[in-house]
């Protein structure tokens, strides 16, 4: 299970993308894209999205 980004919210900021650990976040047309072979469900993405656009269906790894 992986992050579900909201395409209406997402304003391709990036800052997702910086964030992400593996390098599983993209854009493509302008919205971020999580490729799901590469994201590793730690969930530090969700918050650091300004307009939380990402939203997570599994619980946040701590620190
Ligand atoms: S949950 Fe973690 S690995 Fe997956 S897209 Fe978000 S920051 Fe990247
Ligand atoms: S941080 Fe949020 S708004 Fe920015 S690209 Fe990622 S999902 Fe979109």
């Amino acid at each position: 299970m992986i992050p579900v980004i909201d395409e209406k919210e997402c304003t391709g900021c990036g800052t997702c993308i910086e964030i992400c650990p593996p390098g599983a976040i993209t854009l493509a047309d302008g919205k971020a894209r999580i490729a799901e072979d590469l994201c590793e469900e730690c969930g530090f993405c969700a918050p650091e999205c300004p307009v939380e656009a990402i939203k997570i269906p599994f619980p946040i790894k701590g620190p």
